[in-house]
């Protein structure tokens, strides 16, 4: 580890200590959940904090609850327990398979589904299939909690709508009903590869027809991206080969992706185009 400094870290031992702590400057820490990205940024350089609050197994965040119609998943739950949800298995499953992709089995242990959308990479995977479930996040501060929908929670590059004395409690995501889910990721390697590009799916299909569908991708853009585009040109058309062409090419047309270490901006933009073929063939 580069950083030399000490970091004062504080265990509260419940999320309305946690959130006193972060009511005021003088006493709010850099937020600590299962650490897993943060131990590497400060390990490479990135100047460590003087304070952290740790909100590591707070009870108030480990929790999956299963309403009608939609699930609440704790921010502090970790990949490897949402793996192991047999209900968010059967209502949320591209989260499922997304949170299956994160690092390999040490990292989804300790790591959390808050700490992936917070982390705010646009290469996360869970934000994708967090994002096509058209669910909401839910913060919590001193002064109460509030619900922001995750289409508008990832601001700018690794910016997030939550206030510095914010925590993020849960998600409340609608369950898929009769839609089917996809998640799919391409990488390097198939373990312990960040992506390329991937892309999750929530799409209805009934009598041929595509009732709804969305789309998102990662890894494309500043931020995780719906495909409104490709959505609105779905709706309502028959599952056609002809309709699945126009589809890819319409996601093809519409991503700007970057170049970097990991992809060029031309292979981003096709596979883009491809996974969303893939969703649809899928149906
Ligand atoms: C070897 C390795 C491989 C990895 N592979 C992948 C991968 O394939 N895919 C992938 O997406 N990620 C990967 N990661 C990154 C990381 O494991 C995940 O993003 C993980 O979900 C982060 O969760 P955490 O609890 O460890 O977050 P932490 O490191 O504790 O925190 C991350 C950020 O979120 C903030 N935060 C955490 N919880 C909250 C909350 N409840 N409210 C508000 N802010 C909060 C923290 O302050 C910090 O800014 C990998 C990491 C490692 C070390």
């Amino acid at each position: 580890m580069k950083t030399t400094e000490k970091i004062d870290i504080r265990f509260p031992k419940t999320l309305a200590e946690a959130l006193r702590l972060q009511a005021r400057e003088e006493t709010r820490g850099k937020l600590l959940a299962g650490g897993t990205d943060l131990m590497v940024q400060w390990a490479s350089g990135v100047p460590a904090p003087g304070r952290a609050t740790s909100i590591w197994n707070l009870p108030e965040l480990s929790s999956i609850e299963i309403f009608p119609g939609h699930v609440e998943i704790g921010a502090g739950v970790t990949h490897a327990f949402l793996c192991d949800c047999p209900q968010i298995r059967a209502h949320v499953p591209a989260l499922v398979a997304a949170a299956a992709t994160v690092g390999a089995k040490q990292i989804q242990a300790r790591g959390t589904l808050g700490g992936n959308a917070a982390n705010a990479s646009p290469a996360g995977d869970t934000a994708p299939a967090l994002l096509v479930t058209g669910g909401s996040v839910v913060l919590a501060s001193l002064s109460g909690t509030r619900e922001i929908p995750l289409s508008q929670f990832w601001t700018a590059y690794r910016q997030i709508a939550a206030r510095p004395d914010e925590i993020i409690v849960a998600f409340r995501l609608p369950q898929k009903g009769k839609a089917r889910e996809r998640f799919r990721k391409i990488g390097t390697r198939r373990a312990q590869a960040i992506s390329k590009v991937m892309a999750a799916s929530r799409i209805l299909v009934e009598k041929g027809i595509i009732q709804s569908a969305a789309i998102a991708l990662g890894s494309v853009a500043p931020t995780p991206v719906r495909l409104g585009a490709v959505e609105s040109f779905l709706a309502g058309k028959s599952l056609s080969p002809a309709v699945i062409d126009e589809a890819e090419r319409l996601a093809q047309a519409t991503v700007q992706p970057i170049a970097d270490i990991r992809s060029s901006a031309e292979y981003r933009r096709w596979a883009s185009g491809r996974l969303v073929r893939d969703a649809l063939e899928n149906l």
